[in-house]
């Protein structure tokens, strides 16, 4: 297949700079169309893929919410951006807690990448349930909803602007002879409301906002609740949170385009305000570590534990460190945990009420 760099080029020499939304794009659709790219062989893990305890946790938060929401049946289980399948596979087998659960069950994923889906396929073939993939969340059935989302906000695309002494100007991608750059669009944009300190950058993160709006609108007309788990941080906040992994390090995210994955840090506040302004409840924000400790992950390691070999009992222990340690080590401080629910649904485990 052409490197994607090549499209990517013919496209600003053509066109002009593009901005960067459109070049998140581009590497996004491009990266995840043609590679698995989760695991220690891949370019970056994720909770479910360190352990089963996390996807095991959150089957236990669904089936008390679901108890909460007066038990719906049917009630659709959808997860956004699935990766492998793994968190899905490890919550329905979790939920083995509650056979009515089971039975009201229809799980339906939003994947828009075929290789995934494949692999989700795979996955999920011996859970005992049958799964329906959309390319949309617009495509998934009305009704009452238990959503989670583990890093799926992150990879979407962005709009960046940066401040300037003419205001706010988006952050585009241009060429300088064969070579991908940074640029700046001369024009500035109508004032964003915000205040302008020189050389702050501000992302605008269209697309999740689109969904969370769609996810919102669902909840508000119906019943139920959404999971969203993620790197990122409490709004608003000025900075350029691009950046690209590949082999689990960081690369410059304009020198390989689509080949390495390429994120932004989540405003947090930002979604709980579309969820609000659709009239929803906001849980939390909690932490990663937070939320897993208040669902017992530490129990659950414990009895793990007692069926296992030596070396599994290390394995369990390294894999509930990496989930809930604090600072640079671990995942516990750094990823954040939002829930947003239809009014009237008070509280949710593991998460402090919204303040
Ligand atoms: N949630 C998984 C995988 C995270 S990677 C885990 O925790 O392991 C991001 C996932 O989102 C991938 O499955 C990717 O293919 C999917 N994805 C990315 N952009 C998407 C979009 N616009 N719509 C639906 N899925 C998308």
């Amino acid at each position: 297949m052409r490197p994607l760099g090549e499209h990517v080029r013919e496209i600003i020499a053509l066109e002009g700079p593009i901005t960067v939304e459109r070049y998140m794009s581009l590497c996004l659709r491009h990266y995840y169309a043609t590679r698995d790219p989760l695991g220690a062989d891949g370019d970056f893990t994720t909770a479910p893929e360190i352990s089963q305890m996390f996807g095991e946790l959150i089957g236990l938060w669904m089936l008390e919410v679901w108890n909460g929401m007066g038990r719906p049946h049917p009630i659709h289980l959808v997860e956004l951006g699935p990766g492998r399948g793994t968190l899905m596979a490890d919550l329905l087998r979790a939920s083995k807690l509650l056979p009515d659960f089971r039975a009201a069950v229809r799980v339906h994923l939003v994947e828009t990448s075929p290789v995934l889906q494949q692999r989700q396929q795979a996955t999920l073939a011996s859970s005992g349930f049958p799964v329906q993939w959309h390319a949309r969340l617009e495509d998934v059935p009305e009704g009452p909803l238990l959503l989670v989302a583990n890093e799926f906000f992150d990879a979407l695309p962005v709009r960046q602007f940066i401040a300037t002494e003419r205001g706010w100007c988006e952050r585009l991608v241009g060429l300088e002879g064969d070579r991908l750059i940074f640029g700046l669009r001369a024009e500035a944009e109508e004032p964003l409301g915000m205040p302008l300190r020189i050389g702050d950058v501000l992302e605008w993160p269209s697309l999740s906002i689109d969904i969370m709006r769609e996810l919102s609108r669902r909840l508000a007309r119906g019943t139920g609740a959404a999971l969203v788990i993620d790197y990122g941080y409490w709004g608003p906040a000025f900075g350029d949170t691009l950046q690209a992994l590949r082999k689990h390090a960081r690369v410059d995210p304009l020198a390989e385009p689509g080949e390495a994955d390429v994120t932004v840090h989540v405003d947090f506040h930002r979604l709980a305000q579309v969820a609000s302004a659709q009239g929803l409840q906001p849980h939390g924000l909690g932490t990663q570590r937070d939320f897993l400790l208040a669902l017992g992950i530490e129990a659950r390691a414990s009895s793990l534990k007692k069926r296992a070999t030596p070396a599994q009992s290390v394995a369990i222990d390294t894999a509930l460190a990496r989930l809930t340690e604090r600072g640079d080590t671990g995942m516990g401080d750094l990823f954040k945990v939002l829930a947003v629910t239809h009014k009237g649904l008070e509280a949710v485990p593991g998460l402090p009420p919204h303040s």
